[in-house]
């Protein structure tokens, strides 16, 4: 028996100053293979978390947050898949909630890692409200998508394409988040070193091979498409290289993020999270021309090796070419 039963749904409240800091540890399951973690474990993990709670300064923005201690299984990100995302967020009634994965929270380094990345979305949230209009225009395009595609007449295809969609519109927005909370991580476990040109080159190394399997894959897809040998097992490949694309919007965002902070002395994390994706990736475009190295991405000037607009156009080619819009 797992020591998560003993645990489910314990309420802790924490006075830090004015502010509250909530802990919530529980578990839906009840399966016996969950691994047994001590009480000390679990008083260690809150002790840890109360910590960086005090001395992380975007935390120190929040007059109440919660963080739910879960039991890893039950974190599921559909773009990641299981187990993958160690942490979640949601927003509710303007309620900060943080969830986190238990197994991860053991080793001091990773718990503060988690945290720092998940309090980085929050505060993100909190000082632009960049989720609560992503989730709007995400909701825009859905629909539309759902509405221009003839869904009756061939609807895996069809599927396949409002994916594509939604998946190119999630993944330029992921690089501002995602770059945005990496690079916080980052910063404050003290895993960053600012001002390192070598450190620049490397970590452009890491985001310019992950764009570039992709970009490689598309152009491969594309051809195929204009040959007409298609099959549903390659609609569904080219979804999954997506997906590996998406898990790279960590390093692809943090390169970003990176460049602008490294390159333009006058721009700060704050104003990072103050722009909207646009201005982000135009900013980044600008900062790396200025190093004279090719952006890996690029919204519509086509100097990125992918390129949002010309995706989308693509796509656009391809739902033609599949016969998916009406008239
Ligand atoms: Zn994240």
């Amino acid at each position: 028996m797992g020591f998560l039963k003993r645990w489910v749904g314990k309420k802790e409240k924490h006075q830090i100053g004015n502010r509250t800091v909530i802990i919530i540890d529980y578990v839906e399951t009840h399966e016996d293979d969950v691994e047994e973690i001590d009480k000390r474990t679990i008083h260690e993990i809150k002790s840890n978390i109360l910590k960086l709670c005090k001395i992380n300064k975007m935390a120190q923005e929040f007059k109440e947050l919660i963080i739910k201690i879960k039991e890893g299984n039950k974190l599921y990100d559909y773009r990641l898949g299981k187990n993958a995302g160690a942490a979640a967020h949601v927003f509710i009634k303007n309620k900060f909630i943080i969830t986190l994965n238990v197994k991860d929270l053991i080793d001091k380094k990773i718990l503060y890692a988690c945290l720092t990345h998940e309090i980085t979305h929050l505060w993100h949230e909190y000082s632009s409200k960049i989720f609560s209009k992503y989730h709007k225009h995400y909701k825009k395009i859905s629909n539309r998508n759902s509405n221009r595609i003839k869904l009756t007449v061939i609807s895996k295809r069809s599927t396949f394409i409002a994916q594509l969609r939604i998946l190119f519109f999630e993944l330029f927005r992921a690089f501002l988040f995602e770059g945005l909370a990496k690079y916080c991580e980052k910063f404050y476990t003290k895993e960053i070193k600012l001002d390192d040109k070598s450190y620049f080159k490397k970590i452009y190394g890491h985001a310019d091979s992950q764009v570039g399997l992709f970009s490689l894959e598309w152009k491969v897809f594309i051809e195929v498409l204009e040959n007409n040998r298609y099959d549903k097992e390659r609609l569904n490949g080219l979804l999954l290289s997506f997906q590996t694309l998406y898990r790279s919007s960590y390093i692809i965002g943090y390169h970003m993020v990176y460049t602008i902070i490294y390159t333009d002395k006058n721009i700060s994390i704050e104003d990072i999270a103050k722009m909207n994706y646009i201005k982000f990736i135009n900013t980044y475009e600008r900062c790396i021309k200025l190093n004279r190295f090719k952006p890996v991405v690029s919204l519509r000037s086509g100097k990125g090796i992918i390129n949002y607009f010309t995706l989308i156009k693509e796509t656009k080619q391809i739902a033609h070419k599949l016969k998916l819009f009406k008239s």
